[in-house]
């Protein structure tokens, strides 16, 4: 599903990724887990095309991608979430996952008056999908509420919502758990499975070890900028150079 062959990114001369490369196949649930600055966030943006790599090639589907803008990859199938989420707050939460369709009716439709009933229908699909993810993620509750209002586990679920709206092939997700309570961890976790099932691939930036111990069959470890090894979870927690790499780091 994604490649990523020799990518480095220097930021004035000093490489935060260097000659970084791995796969990650169709269908798993894959973590990309190491120590503060070891290049994960910067991994993530090279892939998700909000930062140009210095070199190296990056393939989803076996398709070249980086040199494609952020826009174009999202089409092809990749979708991102942030560690911290940003939803527009002043939007219902429903309106937040609406806003994140691939297929924004109206577009290129309007100009043709003979196709507002086809604007209309496509907007209408688009609110079906929209409430259904949004009860899926267990938002239904507060689905008219302002994104403001919610916690931040919640936003991490909203997060989730946008990103599916978006119809994925890939998704990138940036540390789930990162301040959410446990109740809402389980349903974050039951829901990335639950996603996983339909055959929607996941690269996870995550520090909880209970997550990434139970969602991922194998996780790069990467230190320094580069790939220090990959394996399962449980593996390389006990990998001497893994456990040197968080205390040193
Ligand atoms: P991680 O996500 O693993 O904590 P990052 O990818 O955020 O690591 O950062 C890797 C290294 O690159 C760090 O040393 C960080 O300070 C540096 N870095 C990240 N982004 C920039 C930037 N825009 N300009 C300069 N240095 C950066």
């Amino acid at each position: 599903m994604l490649e990523v062959q020799s990518v480095s990114k220097s930021f004035d001369g000093f490489r935060a990724v260097d000659d970084v490369s791995f796969a990650v196949p169709a269908g798993a649930i894959v973590g990309l887990i190491g120590p503060n600055g070891a290049g994960k966030t910067t991994t993530f943006n090279l892939i998700a095309g909000t930062l140009q790599p210095t070199a190296g090639a990056i393939r989803l589907g076996g398709r070249a991608i980086e040199h494609e803008p952020a826009h174009r990859r999202v089409a092809a199938g990749l979708a991102r979430t942030f560690q911290i989420p940003k939803p527009f707050g002043e939007m219902s939460v429903l309106e937040n996952v609406l806003v994140a369709a691939r297929a924004q009716p109206g577009e290129r439709m309007l100009a043709n008056l003979f196709a507002r009933a086809s604007v209309r229908r496509q907007e209408q699909a688009n609110i079906a999908r929209a409430r259904e993810i949004v009860a899926f993620v267990d938002l239904a509750k507060v689905e008219r509420l302002p994104a403001k209002a919610l916690s931040g586990g919640q936003r991490k679920l909203l997060e989730l919502a946008r990103v599916l709206m978006a119809e994925p092939r890939l998704i990138l997700l940036d540390e789930p758990a990162a301040g959410v309570n446990p109740a809402l961890l389980e349903i974050i976790m039951a829901r990335i499975e639950a996603i996983n099932r339909t055959g929607i691939t996941f690269l996870i930036i995550e520090h909880n070890m209970d997550l990434v111990a139970r969602l991922c069959g194998e996780v790069i470890v990467m230190a320094e900028g580069r790939v220090l090894g990959r394996g399962a979870p449980e593996v390389m927690a006990r990998d001497p150079r893994v456990v040197d790499a968080y205390l040193g780091g």
